[in-house]
């Protein structure tokens, strides 16, 4: 479906005059707009804040300056660069679309939508920012903020997770979109999505499309997009063990999908019996017990107990023949203890791996002595 308004329509003429003045063109992937900075951005900025993605952008594009550098390196590296900016899928599937475009379409990016939208990770409305935003192509979006002033102007009414209603969000988008100046059109919904529009407390007195705005006119704006029905996150525990020797950490490296896929993280266990018989089995006898804090996904909240102990290596660790070691950049990661535990982290040298975010909190923690501590003896 695509664009099928024109620039003098309305709609558009006022969006596109609010953003002649307004709208923001200074961003770092406006600059000289190439296909990876703009698909880099859309796939950043999905569920987060552009302030936020401006720092994380910037380092990405250093170390990654191209398609082809980024789809040749360590996942590892680029995990550790995403680290702290959460939904890790997302950096897996850039990894994995890089080496698509590096292996199928020699290092170019494609400019057929179709193909745009089969690479990993990258959905409708993705494909249509990147194409609209480099070549100017009359593609209409859908993200959260366009989906939100769509929502208010025309009043509609259901969930946009509903098929049904996403559909009619959809229809609209691509009659609101101007064949002309997609690029600057997209931009500016999306902007005003993000800077007038709000979530909670809409400027509608700074808003160009406040003389027709359904919600403005019906002042309900707080129905609108309506909310996903309510569902009672389901709650689990997980015991993190801290295991720290001459400075180092034990981690280890989760499997590639599902949550953290891929990143580096203590050892888990499920309770804390079958954490302190593990530490019997090492000959700790001694342990910490640290405070205890909640971690939410979008799915389920986790209650995560952190247990930190020092460990000892011993002779007959040093001698061990099942030590592991990962090749990927050459990081002296081995195991002493456990074929699960698999690397030594040393806080002071960090090795450029992904870490799930409240393992670097509790590095964190673990570097400044901050924190709340019970001693137990086992
Ligand atoms: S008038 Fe208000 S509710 Fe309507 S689109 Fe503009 S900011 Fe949103």
């Amino acid at each position: 479906m695509l664009a099928q308004s024109s620039i003098q329509a309305p709609f558009a003429r006022s969006v596109l005059r609010w953003y002649d003045k307004y709208g923001r063109k200074n961003l770092p992937w406006q600059k000289n707009k190439t296909f990876y900075q703009v698909w880099l951005s859309e796939v950043m900025l999905q569920q987060t804040q552009v302030s936020t993605v401006i720092p994380y952008f910037e380092r990405f594009i250093d170390a990654f300056p191209t398609i082809n550098v980024l789809a040749d390196a360590p996942l590892d590296e680029v995990l550790h660069l995403w680290t702290g900016l959460g939904y890790y899928a997302r950096a897996r599937n850039l990894h994995k679309a890089a080496q698509t475009v590096r292996d199928q379409y020699g290092g170019e990016f494609p400019t057929d939508f179709q193909q745009v939208w089969d690479l990993t990770g990258v959905g409708r409305s993705t494909a249509g920012a990147i194409l609209s935003s480099v070549l100017n192509a009359p593609y209409p979006i859908l993200d959260g903020n366009v989906k939100r002033v769509l929502s208010r102007y025309f009043t509609v009414e259901g969930w946009a997770g509903e098929k049904k209603t996403e559909n009619r969000l959809w229809r609209l988008s691509a009659e609101v979109t101007p064949t002309e100046r997609a690029a600057d059109f997209n931009q500016a919904m999306m902007d005003l999505g993000a800077m007038v529009c709000t979530r909670t407390k809409p400027k509608c007195g700074l808003c160009p499309l406040s003389k027709k705005c359904g919600a403005t006119l019906t002042n309900s704006w707080e129905k609108y997009p309506a909310k996903k029905p309510k569902k009672q996150l389901p709650e689990r525990e997980s015991y993190f063990l801290i295991l720290a020797q001459n400075g180092k950490v034990a981690l280890e490296q989760r499997e590639q999908s599902g949550i953290w896929g891929g990143l580096y993280c203590f050892p888990q266990f499920e309770d804390k019996s079958t954490l302190l018989q593990y530490l019997q089995q090492l000959g700790i006898r001694e342990y910490q017990e640290w405070s205890a804090f909640r971690h939410t996904f979008s799915h389920f909240h986790l209650d995560i107990f952190p247990i930190y102990a020092q460990y000892r290596q011993t002779e007959r660790d040093e001698n061990r023949s099942d030590w592991k070691k990962i090749e990927e950049n050459g990081a002296d990661y081995k195991s002493t203890i456990s074929s699960t535990i698999n690397y030594w982290y040393d806080p002071e040298n960090p090795d450029q791996i992904g870490l799930a975010t409240p393992v670097k909190n509790l590095l964190t923690e673990f570097q400044k002595g901050q924190h709340y501590v019970k001693n137990r003896i086992l």
